[in-house]
């Protein structure tokens, strides 16, 4: 066996969760759950505590059994195997080293309960400790270790054990701010030489999320509400839930009016005629209610397409932007302005107005009524007032 797929396949294998669900004492916290994570792909789930993201990879580790449901590795069904002959790495956010080992031996210790033979394990300690930076601290005690160089060692162990899947749980939360952006390019460098090896990411923090991951599972309650690129769940979020929890969003209730002949929609807010795109492909139905959402850094400040008027209840200085808060009619508009010479007055009257391609429009939450509007004749009359 050669390279650095773990004893029990060759082939590079992904992750697949298929219809899994697991309830605790009769509450269901992972249901119905689908997922396939690609040999090589690092797949971030990102949510809201709760949401059954550490369940989710507890199932792969094993640690879980799902009471319906298998999960695969490759074309291996894992649901009944033991965690110790899944080929597992794994990294949680404790660390949870062994305090009376020196580091060598925190990273030896998978390879010893594999049996790997004594001169192998030498030779793969030092493969790890090098590849995490870690080599001249290998006979040190974990006390004698800062938070970074501790997780250091917890991941050097988990890829001694040359994983063919690795699972991180939340692996910088207990990292300072700094710390956390140096490690998380490492952790970025770190997969680039492991090529084959799918990752699976549990976070809450949607900037580890979007710096690693290949692809998002957005979890809440149990069920993944859109999975996608970073940079799709960002422009082109197909649910509120997502456009909230992906980026800064500006969420504002319309009603949905019409599909314009170049297919756009139609919708009013507070009676102002603007013009969107459908999420995901969506036909949004005359008289619907809807989430109209546009990122701050795509409005502008003055007339245009699209334009809402209002007024200034706010001027943030952010060095190279200005994060301008205006309130209009149809709700609260941020907008979040480069290069601005000259900020405009809190209380001031100010226009903003963004790109109908910019514009995304959602479905409104299934237990929400349409947003009150006065009658669509005067809306349609296509005058933006505010
Ligand atoms: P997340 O990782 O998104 O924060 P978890 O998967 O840890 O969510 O937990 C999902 C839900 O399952 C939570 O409501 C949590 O309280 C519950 N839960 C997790 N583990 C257990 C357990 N061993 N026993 C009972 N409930 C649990």
């Amino acid at each position: 066996m050669t390279g650095r797929q773990g004893s029990a396949q060759d082939a590079p294998a992904g992750i697949r969760f298929d219809g899994v669900s697991v309830s605790y004492g009769g509450t269901p916290v992972l249901d119905s759950f689908d997922l396939t994570v690609r040999p090589g792909e690092v797949m971030a789930l990102l949510g809201p505590s709760g949401s059954g993201k550490t369940t989710a990879l507890r199932t792969v580790a094993g640690f879980v059994t799902p009471s319906s449901g298998r999960v695969f590795l490759g074309d291996r069904d894992v649901t009944e195997l033991p965690p110790y002959r899944r080929g597992i790495g794994m990294v949680v956010q404790q660390y949870a080293l062994f305090p009376h080992l020196r580091v060598a031996d925190n990273v030896a210790f998978g390879l010893r309960a594999q049996k790997v033979p004594r001169r192998e394990i030498g030779a793969r300690v030092a493969e790890a400790l090098d590849m995490t930076g870690m080599t001249g601290l290998a006979r040190r005690y974990p006390r004698e270790l800062s938070g970074g160089q501790q997780q250091r060692v917890a991941i050097a162990r988990a890829l001694a054990v040359r994983p063919g899947v690795l699972l991180l749980d939340e692996p910088l939360s207990a990292l300072d701010v700094q710390l956390r952006s140096g490690m998380l390019a490492e952790l970025g460098r770190l997969h680039r030489e492991l090529p084959d090896v799918p990752v699976l990411y549990v976070t809450h923090d949607q900037v580890e999320a979007m710096t690693l991951a290949d692809r998002i599972a957005v979890m809440d309650g149990g069920r993944i509400q859109d999975c996608g690129t970073p940079q799709e769940l960002y422009r082109r979020p197909r649910t509120e839930f997502t456009a909230s929890f992906v980026g800064h969003a500006n969420l504002l209730r319309v009603t949905v009016r019409e599909t314009a002949a170049d297919g756009a929609v139609v919708a009013t807010l507070a009676g102002t005629r603007i013009r969107a795109t459908a999420a995901g492909g969506g036909r949004p139905v005359p008289g619907a209610g809807a989430v109209l959402c546009v990122r701050p850094h795509l409005v502008a400040l003055g007339p245009g397409p699209n334009v809402l008027r209002g007024t200034v209840a706010e001027v943030q200085w952010r060095g190279p932007t200005h994060r301008i808060l205006v309130d209009t009619a149809g709700g609260r508009v941020t907008a979040d302005v480069r290069e601005l010479r000259e900020a405009p007055a809190v209380g001031a009257d100010a226009e903003v107005h963004f790109a109908p391609e910019d514009a995304v429009l959602l479905p409104a939450p299934a237990d929400e009524p349409a947003a009150r509007e006065p009658a669509a004749a005067g809306a349609a009359a296509g005058v933006a007032h505010g």
